[in-house]
């Protein structure tokens, strides 16, 4: 196969056929339905992980305080994983805020490779490369609670959340990516070597790997090459500006308030040392990685030194 047939498919379907994001009325929203997706493209988002939440304090909104601006969904952080949460916001009909801290798009998403894991994906089932379930969840499981991985266990030695997660990711990350080529934002091709072999997994050699090849991919660029971080963000970025998504850059957020049922509604910022604060319905925040990472010293120290232990 030559470098751009695994994506032709994928690719025309992105430019061909599928209607553009549309803005149906706020009171449309389904609430369960946009959280659905939310969680479902933060699994999908670069390789790993659900957020866990902000790093910030939580405080409870004082009477009679005034809002800047009112958005159903504000979104923190520009990296993959915020750019998907803000363009499935719209998606679902929320009006969207996505903001940032630094003066440019991309987080470290930009800086990246780029590549995404993404198991059972329609690259590799138009190939005819079978990822069954099972055994995913099973490569999974091993290698993210190594300490905890038992074979013949119902949730393989993992609480059920965790199971619950991976499970999630392995269910939902692929159609996450199908969303993103059918809705024109993102063209996705295989991770191919120099010499165009297939990159292979990581741990392609565990028994539990049943598709050692084809779940790696990385964005397409216009010139149908395989891009990186770069080109990843270029096409986000693109999707969310298109989909009406609002971007405020050096922006940060800097404290969540909680309403009088305990849900977090408003997030003050800082905007160019000038303060607001935003009112909102839901928050999605980012901060796995970079973020955490430019804000702890310890994590830096623990992971960057190659003292990791
Ligand atoms: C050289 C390199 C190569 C990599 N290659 C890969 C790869 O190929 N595949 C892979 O999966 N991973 C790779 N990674 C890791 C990858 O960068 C992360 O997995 C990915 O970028 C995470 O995306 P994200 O959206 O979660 O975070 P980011 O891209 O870091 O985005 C987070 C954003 O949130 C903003 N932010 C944080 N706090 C606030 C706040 N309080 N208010 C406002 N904004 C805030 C940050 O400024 C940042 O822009 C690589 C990393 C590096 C450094």
């Amino acid at each position: 196969m030559d470098k751009g047939e695994g994506s032709k498919s994928q690719t025309e379907t992105a430019v061909t056929g599928v209607p553009p994001l549309e803005e149906p009325p706020l009171e449309s929203i389904q609430r369960r339905r946009f959280l659905g997706a939310s969680a479902s493209l933060a699994s999908a988002a670069l390789v790993p992980a659900l957020s866990p939440g902000l790093a910030l304090g939580a405080e409870r909104v004082s009477a009679g305080q005034q809002w800047d601006q009112q958005t159903d969904l504000l979104v923190v952080g520009t990296g993959a994983a915020g750019s998907c949460a803000a363009l499935f916001g719209r998606r679902a009909g929320a009006s969207v805020l996505l903001i940032e801290k630094a003066g440019y798009y991309g987080g470290t998403t930009q800086k990246s490779q780029g590549a995404y894991w993404i198991p059972n994906n329609a690259l590799m089932r138009e190939r005819g490369l079978e990822d069954p379930r099972d055994d995913a969840l099973r490569y999974m499981a091993r290698l993210s609670f190594p300490q905890l991985y038992q074979a013949d266990h119902p949730t393989l030695g993992l609480d059920e959340a965790d199971f619950n997660l991976i499970a999630t990711f392995y269910d939902h990350a692929a159609r996450v990516v199908d969303d993103l080529a059918a809705a024109g934002v993102l063209r996705s091709t295989f991770f191919r070597g120099l010499d165009g072999t297939d990159f292979p997994d990581y741990y392609a050699h565990l028994p539990e790997n049943r598709a050692p090849i084809g779940r790696i991919l990385l964005p397409l660029d216009e010139q149908n090459r395989p891009g990186m971080g770069a080109e990843l963000i270029r096409q986000l970025h693109t999707g969310v500006v298109d989909a009406g998504v609002q971007v405020k850059l050096s922006c940060r957020a800097e404290r969540l308030l909680l309403d009088e049922l305990g849900e977090v509604s408003a997030m003050p910022y800082c905007k160019n040392r000038k303060r607001g604060g935003f009112r909102q319905r839901r928050v999605y925040s980012q901060s796995t990685n970079a973020a955490q990472f430019s804000a702890r010293p310890g994590l830096r120290w623990l992971h960057r030194s190659g003292r990791r232990g």
